[in-house]
C-alpha cells in the first residue's frame, strides 16, 4: 500500500462519526432485501453504497435463481397478502421500464385435497381486502388445465393477478436503476465493525451512519453471536423439466403458477417461463446448509422425488428429460416471520433477513420498511423484531 493511500486510511479510520455525511448509508448484501433497501434509501435522498462479494443475486444468493412466485394466498397471515401486494405495483412499475418482462401475470394457483384452515383463512383475507381469489371445483380445475391428473385434489383456489418474478434480472435492473439514480455500487467482501458506524470493505475501513447487513444466509455468520442460534439455513432442490416438444400445454398462458398441498409435502413450479422448462420444486426444509461450502450438485434422491411429482400430477412429463438443476438456500427464522430490525448492541447497524423461502416477492415492501427505520425510526410490525425470532425452529407462515 503507498504512503498516500495509508494516511487516507488513517485519516478515515480517526474521523469521527460526526463528520461523516449524516444520511450516508452503506447497505451490505445486493440481493432482493439490499437491492429494495438501496433503493428505498436512494429516494428518501440518502447517499448510499450498496455492496456485494459476489454481484447482484449472484449464483450462490437466495435472489440468484430464475424465478420466484408472487402470490398473495398466506392463510391466515393478512400481514404478507398485504404485503405481496404493495410489491406487486412496484415489480410491475420496474418491469414496464425494463427491456425484458420481469414479471409474468401467469396467476396462480393453489390444489387441496380436502378444505383445510389454510385455504379457509386465505378465503376470508381476500374477500376482507376485495381481492380476486377464484374457487374451482375438479370439473372446473380439469375443464381449465386437462394436462392435470388431479388425483388426490379435491378443490383449486386461483389468483388471477399474481405469477412469476423473473428473481435474478429483476435485482440486476434494480441496481442498474439504482446506479444510474445516482447510487454508489461495489464488489467487496465485508467484514462488520464491532464499533458504531464502521464497516471493512476488503480490508478498508468504512464508516457511515447507518450500515445495513442484508446478507441473505450468510447473516448468520457474519453475526454468529445474536443470529447464529436463530437463522436456520437449509438446503432448497430445484428442477426444470423439458416439455414435450411442441406441445404448448406447458407453457404461459396455458399453465398457470401452481402449488399442491395435497399429500403432506409441498410441491410448486412454472409453466416453462421463457423456454427454461417446466419448473418444479419441493417446499419441505432440506438438510442444514452452509452457503460457502454446501454442495450445489443436485441429489439422487432430491431429483427421484422431483420428477416422481411431475409426472404423477402432469403425466404428459413422463420420461421428458430434466434440462437443468439449481440448489439454493432458505435462511429460514424460527418461525418463517422476516428480520427487519437494529442490530441489539452496534449503534447505526442494522439486521436485514430470514426471508425463510418466501421472501423474494416481499422485496419492495421488505426494503421501505427497512429505509424507513433507518431513515426515520419507525419500527416495522413487531413480528419482524428481532426479539420474536426463537432458537427453535417451527414454521408457522407458509
Ligand atoms: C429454491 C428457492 C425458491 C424460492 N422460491 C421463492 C418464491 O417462489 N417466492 C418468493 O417470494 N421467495 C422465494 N424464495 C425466497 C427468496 O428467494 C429469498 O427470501 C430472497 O431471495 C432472500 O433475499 P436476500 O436479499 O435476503 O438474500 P440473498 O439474495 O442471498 O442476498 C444476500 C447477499 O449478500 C451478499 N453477502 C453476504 N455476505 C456478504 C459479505 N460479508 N460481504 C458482502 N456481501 C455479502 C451475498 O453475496 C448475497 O448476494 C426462494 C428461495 C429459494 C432458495
Amino acid at each position: 500500500m503507498d504512503a498516500t493511500r495509508r494516511a487516507l486510511l488513517a485519516a478515515a479510520a480517526a474521523t469521527p462519526l460526526a463528520a461523516c455525511s449524516p444520511r450516508r448509508a452503506i447497505v451490505l448484501g445486493a440481493g432482493v432485501f439490499g437491492s429494495w433497501t438501496a433503493t428505498h434509501l436512494q429516494r428518501k435522498g440518502w447517499n448510499v453504497l450498496l455492496v456485494d462479494q459476489m454481484g447482484p443475486a449472484n449464483a450462490r444468493a437466495s435472489s440468484g435463481g430464475e424465478s420466484r412466485m408472487t402470490r398473495g394466498t398466506y392463510g391466515r397471515d393478512e400481514i404478507y397478502t398485504r404485503m405481496a401486494l404493495a410489491s406487486l405495483d412496484e415489480w410491475k412499475r420496474l418491469s414496464a421500464r425494463a427491456s425484458l418482462p420481469l414479471f409474468h401475470n401467469i396467476g396462480v394457483l393453489f390444489c387441496f385435497g380436502e378444505m383445510i384452515d389454510y385455504a379457509r383463512q386465505s378465503i376470508d383475507v381476500h374477500r376482507r381486502l376485495n381481492l380476486p381469489l377464484v374457487e374451482l371445483d375438479r370439473s372446473e380445475l380439469g375443464r381449465r388445465w386437462p394436462q392435470m391428473n388431479l388425483d388426490g385434489i379435491g378443490f383449486g383456489l386461483f389468483e388471477p393477478q399474481f405469477g412469476a418474478l423473473m428473481a435474478r434480472r429483476a435485482v440486476a435492473e434494480l441496481v442498474a436503476r439504482f446506479v444510474a439514480g445516482g447510487g454508489q455500487y461495489r464488489l467487496a467482501h465485508a467484514e462488520p465493525g464491532r464499533e458504531s458506524g464502521a464497516v471493512t470493505l476488503d480490508g478498508e475501513r468504512h464508516i457511515a451512519s447507518a450500515i445495513v447487513y442484508a446478507c441473505g444466509p450468510w447473516l448468520a455468520k457474519v453475526f454468529p453471536e445474536v443470529l447464529g442460534a436463530r437463522i436456520f439455513v437449509t438446503r432448497q432442490e430445484v428442477a426444470f423439466i423439458a416439455p414435450p416438444d411442441g406441445d404448448n400445454s406447458f407453457e404461459e398462458g396455458h399453465l398457470p403458477g401452481w402449488a399442491d398441498f395435497n399429500g403432506g409435502d409441498l410441491y410448486y413450479g412454472f409453466p416453462n417461463l421463457e423456454g427454461r422448462g417446466f419448473k418444479i420444486a419441493r417446499d419441505t426444509h432440506g438438510i442444514a446448509f452452509d452457503p460457502d461450502t454446501g454442495e450445489r450438485r443436485i441429489t439422487e434422491e432430491g431429483a427421484g422425488l422431483l420428477r416422481a411429482f411431475a409426472q404423477m400430477r402432469f403425466p404428459a412429463l413422463s420420461g421428458r428429460p430434466f434440462t437443468e438443476f439449481r440448489v439454493c438456500q432458505y435462511e429460514n427464522s424460527s418461525n418463517g416471520d422476516f428480520l427487519i430490525d437494529r442490530h441489539p448492541t452496534i449503534a447505526g447497524a442494522f439486521v436485514l433477513g430470514g426471508g425463510s423461502g418466501h421472501g423474494f416477492k416481499h422485496g419492495p415492501e421488505v426494503g421501505r420498511m427497512m429505509a424507513e427505520l433507518v431513515d426515520a425510526g419507525r419500527m416495522p410490525d413487531p413480528r419482524f423484531s428481532l426479539a420474536t425470532k426463537q432458537t427453535m425452529q417451527a414454521r408457522s407462515v407458509l
